[in-house]
């Protein structure tokens, strides 16, 4: 074996740095490996500010959010090989490791964290657009906020924006700041995705106009991109022909669904979460695979970097004591059910009772009005009365499961 490590941490994003930093902080000897050639992921390509409002008290653009957490690793006692992508991972917890440099190498670990990230359902464009190839000029969200932010591309002069999610709204402020002019913001469904304070900021203030039950019909121009045709949509969500349009345009920023990059967790055989699409794992972040752990973006699409940073402090940590000998996991388990409105449940497992635990929820769709409750069996054991819930925006509940039992059924009603 050519490393041994206490805890193994993969990838060296938001998740895996505030990981390794929980592990470090119980005297684990921590390993990271990244697999591009600095720490950071996601972060690097997010250099707008709204990051570190709840963990540093603090607004910070990604970047200054990603080198606060690299600052205090480096006064640790935690090793990083970066370039250094994770092909397997073991049951028995062996890593398999390639490296331009070092080439293949294997590292032993007592405890993994997985945090490789999320990865973009590239399927869905073409599939969304009815086409069978693209013509230059389209990118995803991802790609394009990279491109722009990480690499200092100029993606074109005149754009549409499909999505209206948070991501698509910022980019559609960042191709305006870069230059180009932003046509529309696109959205099939009836209102945008995003917060309306992101509305405001990244579109109304440039004038950028949003089209909801929008559609793109199709696209013009073979090789290169010269525009889009676009069209309400009626109530069957068909396009109106009679009122579809032109868009001249030589970008299309196309927003397609994040999914966790779940390779590792399947290979691993790790019992997956069929609506999450990442591993099923207990309050400690541990999956189905005893002393591995996984957090951030490969254990569920998360909207803020500081949600990820404290959910992967209770992954590092308590991968850190498995490795140390000092936590098992309970046999006494507690299941958490997502019932009615509620979409996803993260943990899906909590070990034993009498003690508090943090839930992480999304809603299907936008609500206004609801009483969250948590039963079991009859029992209502926690309630909180919500406004407004929207589905890019994960909520949280600490549960008391002093006494508790049974399985756990989060749902949702009309609140007075
Ligand atoms: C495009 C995008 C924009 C976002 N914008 C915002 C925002 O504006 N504000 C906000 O608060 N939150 C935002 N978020 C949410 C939040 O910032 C991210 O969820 C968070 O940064 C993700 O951290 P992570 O460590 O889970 O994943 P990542 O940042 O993706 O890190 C995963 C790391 O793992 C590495 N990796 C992957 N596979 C392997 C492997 N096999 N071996 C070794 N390394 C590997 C990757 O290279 C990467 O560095 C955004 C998320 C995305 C996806």
């Amino acid at each position: 074996m050519n490393y041994e490590y206490d805890v193994a941490i993969v990838g060296g994003g938001a998740a895996g740095l505030a990981a390794a930093l929980a592990a470090a902080d119980q005297g684990a000897k921590t390993l990271i490996l990244e697999k591009n050639a600095s720490l950071g992921g996601v972060l690097n390509q997010c250099i707008h500010n709204g990051f570190g409002l709840r963990y540093f008290k603090e607004d910070l653009t990604g970047p200054e959010y990603a080198a606060r957490f690299i600052e205090q690793i480096e006064k640790k006692s935690v090793d990083i090989i970066t370039q250094a992508t994770v092909s397997n991972v073991s049951k028995d917890k062996i890593l398999t490791v390639i490296n331009p440099v070092k080439g293949e190498f294997q590292v032993k670990a007592k405890a993994v964290v997985l945090c490789a990230g999320c990865k973009e359902k590239l399927d869905d464009l073409e599939k969304s657009l009815g086409q069978s190839s693209l013509p230059q000029g389209i990118y995803t969200l991802m790609q394009a906020q990279r491109l722009i932010n990480a690499e200092y591309k100029k993606l074109g002069q005149k754009a549409v924006i499909f999505g209206s999610d948070n991501l698509a709204l910022i980019l559609a402020r960042q191709m305006t700041y870069e230059g180009a002019l932003v046509q529309c913001v696109c959205e099939k469904e009836p209102c945008a995705k995003g917060l309306k304070s992101n509305i405001a900021r990244c579109l109304d203030d440039y004038g950028i106009p949003l089209y909801v039950n929008t559609a793109i019909t199709k696209l013009r121009g073979k090789d290169k991109l010269e525009g889009v045709y676009i069209a309400p949509l009626d109530g069957k969500k068909r396009p109106v022909a009679a009122q579809e349009k032109f868009v001249e345009c030589d970008t299309l920023l196309f927003s397609s669904q994040f999914v966790p990059d779940s390779d590792l967790a399947v290979k691993l055989k790790l019992k997956m979460d069929r609506i999450t699409l990442g591993p099923v794992v207990d309050e400690t972040k541990q999956t189905s695979v005893e002393g591995i752990f996984a957090t951030g973006s490969f254990l569920h699409i998360h909207d803020l970097a500081d949600d990820v940073s404290f959910e992967a402090q209770t992954a590092g940590k308590y991968a850190a004591l498995y490795a140390q000998g000092q936590y098992r996991a309970d046999d006494k388990k507690i299941r958490v059910i997502a019932g009615g409105g509620i979409i996803y449940a993260v943990p899906q497992i909590i070990n034993g009772g009498d003690k508090k635990a943090v839930v992480c929820f999304r809603t299907e769709q936008r609500h206004r009005n609801k009483r969250f409750n948590v039963f079991c069996g009859e029992d209502i054991i926690f309630a909180k009365r919500y406004p407004v819930l929207l589905p890019c925006r994960l909520e949280q509940a600490e549960i008391n499961l002093k006494g508790i039992e049974g399985d756990l059924v989060l749902s949702l009603e009309e609140s007075e």
